[in-house]
């Protein structure tokens, strides 16, 4: 790492620190890997519990997970051992071998946060800020690109007695896909996409419920759910270089910088990968390449990223949801 000196008027180097402004999966894994790399870290405080955020994280995920983080974060989450698929309403169901680990988001974050430690600080806000929040962003970042308009919708269930509670289960219908993901003890988390918001997200969930063969396998619908937007977005300016009038750089990082679809199964993968591209952003800007192509390197990357994975949806979609409700949707991941 070179020493911190003065480029076009901004300062460069090193000693110049981050602050991190969040406390979720891809800023606190900036924090560890920066902090590994000797660059002060300051973290802001973590925001109040909102609650439990359930993920469904499969092997390669959480290979990575270890890879940066090592052992021992979600060794005692429920473990699933397969999916059976139906994609589509004439195609066959498919049950196949995929491990996977159902984790709180929200204690995987806690487990980060106190496997860091106390962080060494810069003296002031430091060169870069990274964080996942939108929103307060200087123009022309402000405006998020979206591909659509889906709602996943959230409940949770009790799985009938005898049902497979090591298999997530995921399932088309007219209005939408359908996945039944067990939790343990008996119970079970049940998520549907659907093509747009929903004013009652219970009782919608109820109707997508009544309309799938999976629908048996509940005692009953949730009785409560929420609706969660849930399309493909993309921060148009995920990295802004320092300049001599805004001396701190800010790099977006995880869901705020791209939001995976759902089904995708991928999101926190995603995530964790922005966290090791804007670090290596600072490390490099740390050892005297300049900024701007650096930032310009990390909107590319994730640029392609969502690209490439609008293909996909628009691929997937395609083949299940040949109906006008989704024809937004298709229209949105074809033309975005
Ligand atoms: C509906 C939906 C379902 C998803 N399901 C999956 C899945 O099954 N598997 C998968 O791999 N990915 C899934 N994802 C993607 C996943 O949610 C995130 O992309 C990933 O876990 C981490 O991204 P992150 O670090 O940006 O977000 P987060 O860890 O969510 O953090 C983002 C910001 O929110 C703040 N924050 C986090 N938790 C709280 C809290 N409890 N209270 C207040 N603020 C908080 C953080 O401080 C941070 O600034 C899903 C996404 C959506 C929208």
């Amino acid at each position: 790492m070179s020493p911190s000196g003065v480029r076009g008027g901004v300062p460069t180097g090193a000693a110049s620190g981050v602050t991190v402004a969040g406390s979720g999966l891809a800023e606190l894994t900036c924090a560890r890997l920066l902090a590994g790399r000797g660059h002060p870290v300051r973290l802001t405080p973590a925001a109040p519990d909102a609650g439990p955020r359930p993920l469904l994280l499969t092997a390669p995920t959480l290979d990575l997970l270890r890879s940066l983080w090592g052992g021992g974060l979600v060794d005692d989450a429920p473990r699933l051992t397969h999916r059976r698929v139906r994609w589509g309403a004439h195609a066959p169901a498919a049950r196949f071998a995929q491990p996977a680990w159902v984790v709180d988001g929200a204690v995987l974050a806690h487990r980060m946060r106190a496997r860091l430690g106390p962080l060494p600080a810069p003296d002031g806000p430091g060169r870069w800020t990274i964080t996942a929040r939108t929103g307060a962003e200087p123009a022309p970042a402000g405006h998020l690109r979206q591909a659509g308009r889906r709602h996943l919708l959230v409940g949770t269930a009790t799985l009938r007695p005898g049902e497979d509670a090591a298999t997530a289960v995921l399932a088309t219908t007219d209005l939408g896909w359908l996945q039944l993901t067990p939790l343990g003890a008996g119970d079970c988390l049940v998520q549907a996409m659907v093509p747009g918001p929903a004013r009652d997200p219970a009782a919608l969930l109820g109707r997508i419920l009544a309309d799938s063969p999976l629908g048996a396998a509940l005692g009953r619908p949730p009785r409560s759910a929420a609706a969660v937007a849930a399309a493909p977005r993309l921060h148009p300016a995920p990295a802004l270089a320092p300049t001599p009038a805004r001396p701190h750089g800010r790099l977006t990082v995880g869901a705020g910088a791209i939001r995976f679809d759902p089904l995708s199964g991928t999101g926190t993968a995603q995530a964790l990968r922005t966290a090791i591209l804007a670090s290596a952003v600072v490390d490099a800007d740390a050892a005297g390449i300049p900024a701007p192509p650096l930032c310009g390197h990390y909107a590319r990357r994730l640029r392609a990223a969502y690209a490439e994975h609008l293909r996909s949806c628009a691929a997937l979609y395609g083949t299940a949801f040949t109906g006008p409700a989704w024809q937004d949707e298709l229209d949105a991941a074809r033309g975005a």
